[in-house]
């Protein structure tokens, strides 16, 4: 009897041990739980969300600061695929590419708006989009929101992981890139279907696959990577790290309407139609922003017209080269 006594003893308190276990992992994976429609719950359940370095932002061309001499970004192997394949997820708020960081051709960056010194290694990137064409994108730019904003999350080197590097103000850096759905489009921006391609694996929730070779240069194809706004920010999903230092590329790529129609047929964790998976904007304070531009060359008819000018000095009299200003 005191054998059984004892069974029953030790029963009850393995079963409160596993009442209080499933309970610690119900609040875990429950308390960090976010949905895009109940935004304004991210400030009650994440602090930092309603601090004021906060992404995304509207960026305008009026109100930046231009600047010609920021240096330019330096993309280090991103046109070496990844010998290792990468994995791809459906992480029930986006489509998620997580990237090897161990190997020694590791794509990074370097430049641009980063310390100097400071190495950004690639770490993972995704998407954010619309349930149509005229929403999708977080940031908003000149007033025009595009149909889809991927994101290139860098860790800078100094920080072991992007749980530690997002402590810190310098420990992130992330490009963004947007693409414009162009209806009279026909042909696909082709570097942007190596992701496509396996979408239909991942359409539900937790689903994963992998992708061979992957190259991160054909993701940018040839779009202008030298001029960009940037500047100070968050993470855009919960826990809304203030670490973030930002980069937008200004020049959107476009792609065509069925492209963009692959990204809607992804399912969330609950079942429905994965979409417009972007937060509100948030305000810009006294942060400044930065746009960089490059110089431009004269349009050539204004620099035809005073290389005639120019030359017409230069010739003795009675020699005039008539200027047409073409
Ligand atoms: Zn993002």
């Amino acid at each position: 009897m005191k054998v059984k006594l004892y069974s029953v003893k030790m029963y009850r308190k393995c079963l409160i041990f596993l009442v209080f276990y499933i309970l610690v992992a119900y609040i875990a994976v429950n308390g960090t739980e976010f949905d895009y429609e109940h935004q304004s719950k991210w400030y009650d359940d994440f602090r930092q969300c309603s601090f004021n370095r906060q992404s995304p932002i509207e960026l305008n061309s009026n109100e930046a600061v231009i600047s010609y001499d920021l240096p330019s970004l330096k993309f280090i192997h991103y046109d070496v695929p990844y010998q290792k394949a990468v994995r791809s997820e459906n992480n029930g708020h986006t489509a998620n590419i997580q990237l090897p960081t161990a190997r020694l051709d590791s794509a990074y960056i370097v430049g641009g708006p980063l310390l100097n010194g400071t190495t950004y290694i690639m770490e993972s990137l995704h998407f954010h989009w619309g349930s149509i064409d005229t929403h999708g994108s977080e940031h908003v730019l000149d007033s025009e929101r595009y149909s889809m904003e991927m994101h290139l999350l860098h860790r800078n080197t100094k920080y072991a992981t992007v749980e530690e590097a997002r402590e810190h103000e310098d420990g992130l850096a992330v490009l963004a890139v947007l693409y414009a759905v162009n209806a009279t489009v026909t042909e696909d921006f082709v570097g942007l279907n190596e992701v496509i391609n396996v979408l239909e694996s991942i359409s539900e929730f937790n689903r994963s696959t992998e992708i061979d070779n992957f190259l991160l240069s054909v993701l940018l194809g040839d779009m202008d990577v030298d001029e960009f706004y940037t500047y100070a920010g968050s993470l855009t999903t919960p826990p809304c790290s203030q670490a973030v230092t930002w980069v937008v590329f200004s020049h959107p790529i476009t792609i065509t309407p069925s492209q963009m129609e692959r990204f809607r047929r992804l399912s969330d964790g609950h079942g429905a139609t994965l979409e417009n998976n972007y937060r509100a904007l948030q305000a810009k304070g006294n942060r400044s922003v930065v746009l960089r531009q490059k110089r431009r060359v004269l349009e050539s008819s204004v620099q035809s017209a005073l290389y005639w000018e120019l030359l017409n000095k230069l010739k003795p009299q009675g020699e005039l080269v008539a200027n047409d200003g073409k």
